[in-house]
Order: C-alpha cells, then sequence, then structure tokens
C-alpha cells in the first residue's frame, strides 16, 4: 500500500471550444484525453515518479497535433513556431525552462534537460536548440508543425486560433508533486515574445507538501498575477482550498479582462480546474480515484 495515492490533471488549452460543437473535434479530444489519463494514473500507480508522468503526459499531447504544442503549433509574425515549455518538481523546487524554440520536437524534454543535467533555470533561442541537439533529442524542420487549426474541421475563429497550451500536474505514490507546461504561443505572435508557460510561477508551479499548477490562456495577463505561484501561496499561506485558491486566481484574471484556465492539485490530492472561457480540454484522476473529462 502507497502512503500516497496519486493523483494527475492535464489540460489541452483554454479558449472558445464551443465553435466546435458538431464537427467531431470535442468528441476526438475528449477520446484522446481520456486514454492519455488512464494511461497515467495506470504509471502512477505502479509506481512512476510524478515528474516522469507529467513529462509523458506532456510529450503525448505535444505529439498529438490536436493542441497548439508541439506538432500543433502555430507560426508567429515571421511565418515560423517559436516554442516555450517549463517543467517543476516539488520536493527540491528544482525547476527547467525553455523559450523560444524553433526545431525540437519535445520541448516539455529540453526543459527536462535544462532541469536534470544543467545548473540553469532557464534558456532561450538557439543555445536551447544546440543543448537540445547535444543530448539527442529529435529535431525536426518547419514542414513539421501542422497549426492545430487546421487538423480536423476547419473553423475559423480569432479567439481560438489565437492560443493554446497543453500541460499536467501529478502527484505521486511518495508524495511528490511536479507540473509541466509547453505551449506555441499565440498565432501571429510577435517574434521573441515570450508568454507564460516557461515562466517558473506564472505558468508552472509545484511545491510538496502543498500543491502543483499549470496554466493555459493570454498568458501576460498569467504573468502580472503570477499565477501559478499564487494559487500555491494561497494554500500554503492562507490554507485556501486548491478549488478556493484556483477559483480566486481565475477570477483576479478575468477581472483584469484576461481569460483562460488554470489545473491544480491540492495537498491530498485534489483537483480544481477552472476556467473563464467557454471550453478547456481536460482531464484528471483525483486521489479518490474520482475521473474527470471534458471540453465544453
Ligand atoms: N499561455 C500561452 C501563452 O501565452 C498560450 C495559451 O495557453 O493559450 O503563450
Amino acid at each position: 500500500m502507497s502512503a500516497f495515492q496519486p493523483a494527475i490533471a492535464i489540460h489541452g488549452g483554454a479558449g472558445n471550444l464551443a465553435r466546435y460543437a458538431g464537427t467531431g473535434r470535442i468528441e476526438e479530444a475528449e477520446t484522446f484525453l481520456s486514454t492519455l489519463i488512464d494511461h497515467l494514473h495506470a504509471m502512477l500507480v505502479k509506481g512512476a515518479s510524478a515528474v516522469d508522468a507529467v513529462t509523458d503526459a506532456v510529450v503525448q499531447l505535444e505529439d498529438a497535433g490536436l493542441f497548439h504544442a508541439g506538432k500543433g503549433s502555430s507560426p508567429g509574425s515571421k511565418g515560423y513556431v517559436e516554442l516555450d515549455a517549463s517543467i517543476m518538481e516539488g520536493r527540491f523546487g528544482e525547476a527547467g525552462a525553455i523559450a523560444m524554440v524553433r526545431n525540437v520536437k519535445n520541448p516539455i524534454q529540453l526543459a527536462r534537460v535544462i532541469m536534470d543535467r544543467t545548473p540553469l533555470v532557464m534558456l532561450a533561442g538557439p543555445e536551447a536548440e544546440e543543448l537540445a541537439a547535444e543530448h539527442g533529442l529529435p529535431l525536426v524542420g518547419p514542414d513539421y508543425f501542422v497549426p492545430c487549426t487546421q487538423v480536423g474541421a476547419a473553423i475559423s475563429d480569432e479567439q481560438d486560433s489565437r492560443r493554446g497550451t497543453v500541460g499536467a500536474v501529478a502527484r505521486d505514490a511518495r508524495g511528490t508533486f511536479a507540473a509541466a507546461t509547453s505551449t506555441g504561443g499565440v498565432l501571429n505572435k510577435i517574434a521573441g515574445r515570450i508568454g507564460d508557460a516557461p515562466i517558473i510561477g506564472a505558468g508552472t508551479f509545484a511545491r510538496n507538501g502543498v500543491g502543483a499548477v499549470s496554466c493555459t490562456g493570454v498568458g501576460e495577463y498569467f504573468i502580472r498575477q503570477a499565477a501559478a505561484y499564487q494559487v500555491i501561496a494561497r494554500m500554503e499561506l492562507l490554507g485556501e482550498s486548491v478549488g478556493a485558491a484556483a477559483g480566486t486566481v481565475m477570477q483576479r484574471i478575468n477581472d483584469d479582462h484576461g481569460n483562460g484556465g488554470i489545473i491544480a492539485l491540492g495537498p491530498r490530492g485534489e483537483v480544481a480546474m477552472p476556467f473563464n472561457t467557454t471550453g478547456m480540454y481536460r482531464a484528471a484522476i483525483d486521489a479518490w480515484g474520482k475521473r474527470t473529462v471534458g471540453v465544453l
């Protein structure tokens, strides 16, 4: 019997997803998320670490081509994709992040290399790409990326096609928390623009004994609210439940006229997944085995 029951939550971005009702795209995403969440939970039950579970989750979400991250990323203002990602483990507060990489198939694996194999927390641009090559990570050319707005039913919707991210939060059987986030950012973003996804404390945070958080939405609002850390701090310092903490931060972003969503785990493996858009691709299994899969 494990000391802790595992818990896991994943997201594939928040947006005006109600536009996809009736196109088959919501069902396609739900089927994908449903299979993935069961696989990740089984990994954790078998003893996988939280950081391996969130890495695997994000790799699969990046490869799916259904979300604006990894394969599904959209090009920015200069016609090429720039990818951002970050990962954090809650035991010692170790973290890794990368920004503005163009040719790395799985940005989250490069963030993991930064965390595990270097003394750095964040590396950007060509030097980050060189590190990926040095560590033998798969590299891809521009043709690899198929913006997810082109996959399946073609729906042109400015709000929805502008952004997207994937992320995961987990607690393993040893009680360690981890969080990971990866994004192609926003469509037509100005080259060099960096959102919240690779910023520890904005898009991603994990702390043992407290919880783990991954955010999605218009990154500038999440950076200004220190959103991921604020959820953790509200639980740790104010004693708020994960639902209250994540809900308050989402409300503050809403009050600022920002939008998006948050997935978060609380200290006992409780799950909260608030969003203020018409949908967020999401799935979770909490510490009591309660399973949630949803889009709208
Ligand atoms: N947060 C991401 C960014 O601002 C985009 C998103 O999550 O939709 O780059």
